[in-house]
């Protein structure tokens, strides 16, 4: 093992290559002569949902905020999802959105979305990631442990076990190394193991159920919008189903409860669920289309952050992010769109040439600002439900008293559901829905 040199930045390490891990890759490699993506799983070139990654198979919206860090580091990436047929359009008009016992009111909002399964996404991004000409991808190689000087203060590899088999150990050397290995992490682990604490967590038991299938998508299936969300008024309603249009003609739908009240995965109960829903927009669709997969299921326990800015002992040299320092509630989409704004907060630090020795401190600052906003708004729409188990942010009722308005006049005025919109995407902070011209339309409306 070389002893580095603290600062130089002459090889860099992510662990795993799904979103998190790609998008960390294509920053790195401007400021790195090279990288190396380790992933524990076969990774092969088409579109596919791994075994360490399950979730991909659901249906994933990507917020506008997600969609447009993504474009800005992957230019050329819009045209070629396009290509291959995923759908981009202004999200206001798009979404036949049915929530708190109504529609949302339909109009040009300027905010654009792009409808495409999960798996395609990350086929494109891992193409063009691949493409980088100091980007290696290195498959079947589970990382083991850190490898790290003798006192323990600087990481200075990782423990790789490739192959198979399994029987190949090596250690690999990196003047960074950064962790995106989901929400699965063992960081916490390894941490110990070398003498440092375990981050403090916090946990917001949601206990939610998904259960998703493909369809073949015809011409005039919907008619009057491209996507379909029906959300629930909690605390009485527990069910929710978004219909998207993605690639290859297909919708994808995902059905989805709170608090254990989950979808069946019997091909006529799951149809049963989505025709209890308060209005038929998805069952509508559904029920004439012909299913191209099975009913996949996956139940989310909780939403989950790891509280590394709390940590006043960490070794040099090494970063955690995307789902494994937060895994958000998943019905809210906020999961890729975070860690893309993780990794711009990394490149930030990295362009003001921030030293790497002593860069977790600022870093997990930042990161724990991005993800703020995002947990507090999951949470408060979390607690809606009395039964939602964990720690309850500051002024939780009285934020949903408002937003409650706040979602009855997305019904009818436009301009309170465009700063909604924005909000929802993370282009603009939650506190603007309380500017004098916002409230005083909410306040109208109501
Ligand atoms: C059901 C569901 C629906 C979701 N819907 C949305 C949505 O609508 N919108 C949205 O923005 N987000 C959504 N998310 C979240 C989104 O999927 C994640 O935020 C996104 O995939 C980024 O995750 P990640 O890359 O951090 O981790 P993961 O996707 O979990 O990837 C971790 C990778 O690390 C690899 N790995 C793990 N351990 C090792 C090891 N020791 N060595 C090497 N490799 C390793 C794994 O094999 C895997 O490839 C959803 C999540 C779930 C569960």
């Amino acid at each position: 093992m070389t002893q580095n040199l603290p600062n130089q930045r002459t090889h860099a390490v992510v662990i795993g290559c799904s979103l998190a891990g790609l998008f960390t890759a294509r920053v790195l490699s401007d400021h790195f002569d090279q990288v190396t993506i380790l992933e524990r799983d076969v990774v092969n070139d088409h579109p596919e949902s791994r075994r360490g990654q399950p979730h991909t198979r659901h249906l994933h919206g990507l917020l506008a905020q997600g969609f447009r860090i993504i474009k800005d580091l992957f230019p050329d990436l819009e045209d070629s999802l396009v290509k291959g047929g995923a759908i981009i359009s202004d999200m206001g008009e798009a979404i036949r959105w049915y929530h708190f016992d109504g529609y949302k009111k339909q109009f040009t909002s300027g905010l654009h979305a792009v409808s495409v399964s999960r798996i395609f996404l990350e086929w494109n991004i891992r193409q063009y990631v691949t493409q980088l000409p100091n980007v290696t991808i290195q498959s079947s190689c589970a990382v083991r442990g850190l490898a790290v000087n003798d006192e323990r203060t600087r990481v200075l590899g990782v423990h790789v076990v490739s192959g198979n088999d399994g029987a190949a150990e090596t250690t690999l050397d990196a003047d960074l190394v950064v962790d995106a290995t989901g929400r699965g992490s063992s960081a916490g682990k390894w941490l110990e193991h070398l003498g440092y604490d375990r981050p403090p967590e916090d946990e917001v038991k949601v206990g939610v159920g998904y259960a998703t299938r493909l369809y073949r998508r015809r011409e005039n299936d919907l008619v009057g919008a491209k996507l379909v969300m029906i959300s629930p008024t909690p605390p009485t309603q527990k069910h929710m189903s978004f219909l998207f249009p993605v690639e290859n003609d297909r919708w994808i739908v995902s059905a989805g409860g709170w608090l254990g009240d989950h979808p069946p995965t019997d091909e006529s109960e799951y149809l049963e669920f989505i025709r209890r829903l308060p209005v038929s927009d998805v069952y509508d669709v559904v029920r004439r289309a012909e299913p191209l997969s099975d009913v996949f299921t996956y139940k989310f326990p909780s939403s989950l952050r790891r509280r590394y800015e709390k940590l006043t002992r960490f070794p040099e040299g090494y970063l955690v992010l995307g789902d494994a320092i937060a895994s958000f509630n998943p019905i809210y989409g906020q999961g890729m769109t975070s860690a893309a704004m993780q990794v711009q907060a990394l490149d930030r630090l990295l362009r003001q040439q921030a030293p790497l020795t002593g860069l977790w401190r600022p870093f997990f600052q930042r990161i724990a600002t991005v993800v703020d906003i995002p947990w507090q708004m999951a949470a408060c729409e979390d607690f809606r439900y009395p039964e939602t188990v964990g720690k309850k942010p500051a002024m939780t009722d009285l934020t949903n008293a408002y937003l409650t308005k706040v979602h009855r006049a997305t019904q009818h005025d436009p301009v309170v559901y465009a700063q909604f919109l924005k909000v929802m995407n993370l282009m603009a902070p939650p506190t603007s829905l309380m500017h004098p011209k916002i409230v005083w339309r909410v306040l109208r409306g109501s």
